[in-house]
């Protein structure tokens, strides 16, 4: 019987950083050489991948997990990467969020855009291509438009009352549900881009955006999910199709693929005891992916939670069903962060 293998969870494990080599931190975690097994205190927990430490080296990260999202995608399939842990574990790194343009450390989104133009290239000749990216953060439950400059910078200013999540005059950002099950977010920028540079532009910018938004605000930061996607139209060119029915010759493949930075894990927990924080989407997330690994359930047509945040609305249809989906669980060995690093433990093999 084949498993269900739409969800894969890798842990990845940062090296030591200066800072916590400074403050004498000591490794924690333990791997053993060839599983991919984490052992910290008295546990013990098996994953798809382990990184780090003993594990595979971070760079097979994009070969493993991400590359064959990217199969998907250029298969009509939607495909999710989610970047799990707590503030200081490494999901932006992992993921290349902060993209700033040259000299990027290597992380998820850049090799991302390298392979799809790539590919795009060597298929041009037979196949037109429509590319969109939108770069949203959801914060409070409320969805922020990273590539709309006047919004972005609304959404930091500082007070007790939140601003508005838009401009004057515009519309708010609203998840849609198409009849076919679909998410749509409508009144969001969705740049039309044609070239790898157009890509990462607009992942700068956006970046840029954030970083910029929330100075003196880490807290905040750190509190919001990132999301860049990539839309993808495809259209058989038709001098290409000859023997092809005229149907197939207008169809067009869609699909998307989110990259998700998400909120520091150690929210979760605290803001857990007051109601209303409990939604704002890592819980949720948990408990979506949860109910997606369980076969029995899955098989049943059991209830998945997807209304409970925004998050999960946003990615219901990319999760589960025949879309793919990658959790990265990043993780930092230092001893003085062996609570949270448990934590993210669990979480992650919950979600497995
Ligand atoms: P997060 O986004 O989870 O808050 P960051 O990605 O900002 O965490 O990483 C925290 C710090 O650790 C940064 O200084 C980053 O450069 C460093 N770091 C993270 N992952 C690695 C890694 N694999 N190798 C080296 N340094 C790393
Ligand atoms: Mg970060």
């Amino acid at each position: 019987m084949e498993s269900p293998d739409s969800v894969r969870v890798a842990v990845n494990i940062r090296p030591l950083i200066s800072a916590e080599l400074l403050h004498g931190c000591t490794d924690c975690i333990t791997v053993l050489p060839g599983e991919p097994q984490v052992q910290i205190e008295s546990h013990a927990f098996t994953y798809d991948y382990v990184y780090g430490g003993a594990g595979s080296p971070s760079f097979a990260i994009y070969d493993d997990c991400v590359a064959p999202l990217i199969d998907a995608l250029f298969h009509g399939y939607n495909a999710t990467v989610l970047a799990y842990g707590q503030t200081g574990s490494g999901k932006t790194y992992t993921m290349g969020t902060n993209y700033t343009g040259e000299g990027s450390n290597g992380g998820i989104i850049p090799k991302v855009m390298d392979s799809i133009f790539r590919r795009v290239e060597t298929m041009k000749h037979s196949t037109e291509f429509l590319m969109r990216v939108s770069f949203i953060e959801i914060f409070k439950e409320e969805v922020f438009d990273l590539l709309d400059s006047h919004q972005a910078s609304l959404s930091k200013v500082e007070g007790a009352s939140l601003p508005k999540p838009t401009g004057p005059g515009r519309p708010p950002i609203q998840i849609r549900e198409a009849g076919n099950g679909g998410i749509t977010l409508s009144g969001v920028t969705e740049a039309e881009v044609r070239t790898k540079e157009e890509m990462a532009s607009n992942l700068a910018r956006g970046s840029l955006s954030r970083a910029t938004g929330s100075t003196n605000m880490n807290s905040q930061s750190s509190r919001s999910h990132a999301i860049f996607t990539i839309s993808m139209e495809q259209k058989k060119i038709a001098s290409c199709l000859s023997g092809v029915n005229d149907d197939t010759a207008d169809d067009i493949l869609c699909a998307k693929l989110h990259l998700v930075d998400l909120a520091g894990s150690e929210r979760a927990k605290r803001t857990g005891a007051n109601g209303m924080r409990f939604k704002e989407g890592l819980l949720a997330l948990g408990n979506v992916i949860s109910a997606l690994g369980d076969e029995k359930k899955r098989k049943e047509g059991g209830h998945v939670p997807y209304r409970d945040s925004k998050l999960t609305r946003l990615l219901q249809d990319s999760l589960g069903g025949n879309s793919k989906t990658v959790m990265i669980a990043c993780v930092s060995p230092a001893d003085t962060n062996a609570e949270e690093t448990l934590n993210t433990l669990k979480y992650a093999n919950r979600a497995r």
